[in-house]
This record gives C-alpha cells, sequence and structure tokens, in this order.
C-alpha cells in the first residue's frame, strides 16, 4: 500500500520529508557509526541535537529569555500534575475552564492536591463552544485552560485577561500551529505527538518566577520543575530518539515559514472543510462557528441513532479503503474526525472533500 493521507488525532502524520531524513541517519548519524537511539545522551554528538532543539522552539515560538523550555516525559498527562503540585503552593486554589475531556482530566487530578474551582464550562451544550471568560480575578495560584481541544474540536479565539494571575494552557494539539503571544502565559506544554513529533516527549515552556525549589510536600523529583531545570532536561535519559525528530520536525517548520507559515496554511485547510461542511446537507461541523479548532474537525451526518452509526461506520471504512485513514470520530464523541495538523497537506483536505461528496451522493 502507499502512504495514506492520515487524519489521525495522535499520534499522527509526520512531515515526509522528515521521516525520509530520519531513515537516511538511522544507522549513521552525521558520520557517528551509530544510530541516534544508540548514543549516550552525554555524548559529545547528542548534545547538539537538544540544545537546538530547545533553541529553536525559542525562536520559533518566540519564547522570552526569562522562560525555560524542558523536554519531558510521561505525555501530557503528567502535566496535570505537574502543575498543581508545582504551581499551587500559596492560596493551593486554582481555576479551570472547563472545555472537554483533557480539561476535565486536568481539573480531576488537581483536586487531588488543591482546590479547584470551575470557573466556566461548556457543558451545557456538549462542549460545543468555549466559553467567553473576559477577566478572571480572586485568590488563584493560576487559571487553566486547554486551549486545543483535542477530541471537540475547539479552541480558543481569544486569551482570557488573568491580570497577575499566572495562566496555564495546554496547547498539546495546537503548538505552533499558528502564532501565539507566550507572553500571556507562566506556563505552556505540549505533548509532542499531535503536532511536533513522535510520543514520548512533553514540551513545557515556563516562566522563571514559577520554577520552584519548594513544590508541594511530597512531590516527587521527577515532578519538580526545577530538577529539570537545573539538570536542562539531562536529570535523568531523556527521550532523546523523540527530541531528535522534534528537532527536525521544528527544522521542517521554519523551512516553511515558522508560526506564521503553519497559521497561513492551517487557515487554508480548515476553511477549505469548513466551507464544505457549511454548505452541505449531507454533513454538519459539530463545533460553533467562533470556536473552531483548525486542527481537529469533528462532523457528523444527516443521520441519527442506529442509522447514524451504521453510515459512520460505513465512511470510516470506505474512506480508509480510499487512502484516508483515521477518520472515526473519538470514541466518546462518535460521528468523524479529521486532524488536520501541521504535516497535513492542503492536497490532503481536497482530496478528503471530494470523498466526502462522492460518499453524501452516494448515500
Ligand atoms: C492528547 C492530549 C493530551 C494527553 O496527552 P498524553 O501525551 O497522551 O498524556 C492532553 N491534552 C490534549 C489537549 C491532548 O490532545
Amino acid at each position: 500500500m502507499d502512504r495514506v493521507y492520515n487524519f489521525s488525532a495522535g499520534p499522527s502524520c509526520l512531515p515526509e520529508e522528515v521521516l525520509k531524513e530520519c531513515a537516511a541517519e538511522m544507522l549513521n548519524y552525521n558520520g557517528t557509526g551509530q544510530s541516534v537511539m544508540e548514543m549516550s545522551h552525554r555524548s559529545a554528538a547528542y548534545k547538539p541535537i537538544i540544545t537546538e532543539a530547545e533553541a529553536k522552539v525559542r525562536k520559533l515560538m518566540n519564547v522570552p529569555d526569562n522562560y525555560k523550555i524542558l523536554f519531558l516525559q510521561g505525555g501530557g498527562s503528567t502535566q496535570f500534575a505537574m502543575i498543581p503540585l508545582n504551581l499551587g503552593l500559596k492560596f493551593k486554589k486554582a481555576a479551570y475552564i472547563r472545555t472537554g475531556v483533557w480539561a476535565k482530566k486536568a481539573a480531576a487530578e488537581a483536586k487531588k492536591f488543591i482546590t479547584v474551582d470551575e470557573i466556566a464550562s461548556s457543558e451545557d451544550k456538549g462542549f460545543s463552544y468555549i466559553p467567553r471568560v473576559e477577566k478572571v480575578t480572586g485568590d488563584y495560584d493560576y487559571v487553566y485552560i486547554c486551549f486545543n481541544n483535542t477530541i471537540m474540536g475547539t479552541h480558543y479565539e481569544y486569551i482570557p485577561d488573568t491580570g497577575d494571575i499566572p495562566l496555564v494552557a495546554d496547547i498539546s494539539s495546537c503548538i505552533l500551529s499558528e502564532p501565539l503571544d507566550v507572553t500571556k502565559f507562566g506556563l505552556l506544554y505540549a505533548g509532542a505527538q499531535k503536532n511536533l513529533g513522535p510520543a514520548g516527549v512533553t514540551v513545557v515552556i515556563i516562566r522563571d518566577d514559577l520554577i520552584t525549589e519548594t513544590p508541594l510536600a511530597g512531590t516527587p523529583t521527577m515532578l519538580t520543575y526545577k530538577t529539570h531545570v537545573d539538570g536542562e532536561s539531562m536529570y535523568n535519559t531523556p527521550p532523546c530518539y523523540a527530541i531528535y525528530v522534534v528537532g527536525k520536525v521544528l527544522n521542517w517548520i521554519e523551512k516553511n515559514g515558522g508560526a506564521e507559515g503553519m497559521g497561513k496554511r492551517n487557515h487554508e485547510k480548515a476553511d477549505y472543510l469548513y466551507n464544505y461542511l457549511d454548505n452541505s446537507s449531507f454533513y454538519h461541523a459539530t463545533a460553533e462557528k467562533g470556536s473552531r479548532s483548525l486542527m481537529n474537525v469533528p462532523f457528523l451526518t444527516k443521520y441519527t441513532g442506529e442509522e447514524a452509526d451504521a453510515i459512520n461506520k460505513k465512511f470510516v471504512k470506505e474512506a480508509a479503503a480510499a487512502g484516508l485513514a483515521n477518520l472515526g470520530g473519538h470514541r466518546l464523541v462518535g460521528g468523524m474526525r479529521a486532524s488536520i495538523y501541521n504535516a497535513m497537506t492542503l492536497e490532503g483536505v481536497k482530496k478528503l472533500v471530494e470523498f466526502m461528496e462522492k460518499f453524501a451522493k452516494e448515500n
């Protein structure tokens, strides 16, 4: 089988040229006679891989000097605990905005350690929109948002004003998808496997004043940001190979216009797909206008109930046979979802719409 157009929500498609470079260097990286998978993370050959990846994140995201960039393990989900453990210190209280599965999971984990105030929610309408929270005040150690909701396909088109309260955002599924003003946030994090590389590494961008030597009592060493700041992401063995691939993806992003270039490309793709969905009598997008993700586009057909289940299955199966892979919706939501991360091409989206048109006519 030829390579497919891969619409997976994560791990997801990577730029083909990155995969080819990795393949070419697999047995012998840069004349070392070793694969990057085989070399010591403390070696002279490996050191530039991690330092350049860090510098590239800093450059492409315009990260100021008073922020540290870390490459950690444990996925996005480990951040659900690290954030309250390290930031929930003064008031032992944080504000969370409930916008879907990932925001809920983060809040549930934080509740194990601190008090959580849910200051807004979009659960009333099945998480199909982002609540408008203009201004947050109160005795909070931080305010937490999930900037792009991978499962529901919603995205913040504004940044809540939290004044002096640090704003924390999960950008796992939208990192470097368009320009973002890092200075508005105290902490940003993203698991790499959506938009930045393979699973196994999580990028954390944390402002200096939030890095504490004394997190909540009992916090493990590995869950203390300071440990990884002091160790320059090498307190223990980092996910060496994943970081190497992330570095290559970052180079690819830079070559293709950086965050601005990605934004332009992603708007083109998303506009093309939403425009088709909004003008279709067969399909409809589930996320409301004004809250729609550029990266994850869930949609349904006009069918309901058991008929819908059957038609959705048929769609996913026939799409896969046509070389359009992984279009099934999240198991909690059903329907279909097209994830169109940075590496997905406009050509891929056009092929998808072509297939959707044909399927609609036949069904
Ligand atoms: C995938 C995802 C996560 C969870 O990431 P893991 O690396 O699997 O722990 C968290 N938040 C968002 C927004 C995601 O898309």
